[in-house]
């Protein structure tokens, strides 16, 4: 336990060192604050930690690929960092066969032997008008009508199944128009114009990010809120908001990943590709890692990670909110407690309850940092 005598010793207590809680302190540092950074884990990052095996960069908490429109996030990332010129274009396996991603020419020749365009729209259009359904309610409606019956069977329907461990006629509409549809031969996975993986792994952004600032790890702010609460103005809190609230309107629910990780011998290269989604039911896991290849590294050796979407319970990482009616509704109220609140800034993945992608959270942060500073 830390005492700080009940002094006001900080401006800021920040609890989480993810991206979040590390740009707040970044930039608070700068206006001249003085900042405190507490972290549960042995390790600050939150989950874009990347640990060294064999000179490899490990995702520790699931494949990290930074990608964004935004010019200024773009700059600001870069600032600590070079990214190298890593496109993320995932390989598909169903049923052992072979699968270009995002759904492309190259996924239309391999479906059906189509070589135009024009055969490729002939073939999806008859599909979707087949089916019929104009006002898509679920996943699977929506695939369906945007796509077809063809590609929804071999590379949506098993693989989304497996990843939200519910029917996709149960599932909200929009997670899939995540993924686009192309009529070009291209396999960038992301429309965005700028992407990379950061040149050293991405604990070098969180380490530029938090240069002088106080960081203590392994500290559970739980544990000794009163406490902590006491040694600083204001608290910028990332972990879960309804954990905050002790749960009051109820739990919020998250779908968990196990990862399953190993270290191959000898095997420079396992796959030859950084991602390979397995798309269908036969196989437990979505998909496998090599984590060399996003840097393109050429060791000896090569580490691997299979990726299993599991049921969430308290003791499990929380990677994806569930984004239905339910949560949504029990978020809303934990943010009108969050929204009455003049000490706290709620912020991140976590606090906020959505499914962010890491410019977005960036972009999160440096707003809340305006709003802050503009009072
Ligand atoms: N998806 C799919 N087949 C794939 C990859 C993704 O059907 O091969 C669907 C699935 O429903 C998933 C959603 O697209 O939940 C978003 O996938 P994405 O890869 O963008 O999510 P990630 O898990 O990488 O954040």
């Amino acid at each position: 336990m830390i005492s700080y005598n009940n002094m006001l010793k900080y401006d800021y207590l920040i609890v989480g060192a993810g991206l979040f809680g590390s740009v707040f302190a970044h930039e608070a540092t700068k206006k001249g604050k003085r900042c405190l950074v507490i972290d549960k884990r042995p390790h600050k990052g939150g989950n874009v930690y990347c640990e060294d095996v064999s000179g490899i960069n490990v995702h520790k908490y699931g494949a990290h690929i930074f990608h964004t429109n935004d010019k200024a996030i773009w700059e600001y990332v870069n600032q600590f960092t070079e990214f190298n010129n890593y496109i993320n274009s995932p390989i598909s396996n169903s049923k052992g066969k072979l699968y270009n991603l995002p759904f492309n020419m190259n996924t239309f020749y391999q479906l059906w032997g189509v070589k135009t365009p024009q055969e490729a729209k002939t073939i999806i259009n008859k599909q979707i008008q087949d089916y019929g359904t104009k006002q898509p309610k679920n996943l699977e409606e929506q695939a369906l009508s945007l796509i077809g019956k063809d590609i929804y069977e071999t590379l949506i329907k098993d693989y989304t199944e497996k990843q939200w461990g519910i029917k996709a006629s149960k599932l909200p509409a929009f997670i899939i128009k995540r993924l686009p549809v192309r009529y070009t031969f291209d396999n960038n996975y992301f429309n965005d114009t700028y992407q990379g993986i950061p040149i050293g792994g991405y604990n070098t952004i969180i380490e530029g990010l938090l240069k002088g600032v106080e960081v203590k790890t392994n500290v559970d702010f739980f544990e000794n809120q009163d406490e902590y609460i006491q040694c600083a103005n204001k608290i910028v809190y990332t972990g879960k908001i309804d954990e905050y609230y002790n749960y009051q309107h109820g739990k919020l629910e998250y779908r968990s990943l196990r990862f399953e990780t190993e270290t191959l011998q000898d095997i420079s290269n396992f796959q030859g590709n950084a991602v390979v989604n397995y798309n269908d039911k036969q196989v437990p896991y979505t998909r496998i890692i090599e984590h060399k290849h996003f840097q393109f590294g050429t060791q000896k050796d090569t580490v691997i990670t299979r990726e299993y979407p599991e049921a969430w319970s308290d003791k499990k990482e929380a990677y994806y909110p569930i984004n239905n009616e339910l949560n949504q509704k029990r978020y809303q109220k934990y943010n009108a407690l969050a929204k009455s609140e003049k000490h706290i800034i709620f912020g991140g993945r976590l606090a906020e309850y959505k499914y962010y992608d890491m410019h977005q959270i960036i972009a999160s942060a440096l707003k809340k940092i305006t709003i802050e500073f503009a009072n």
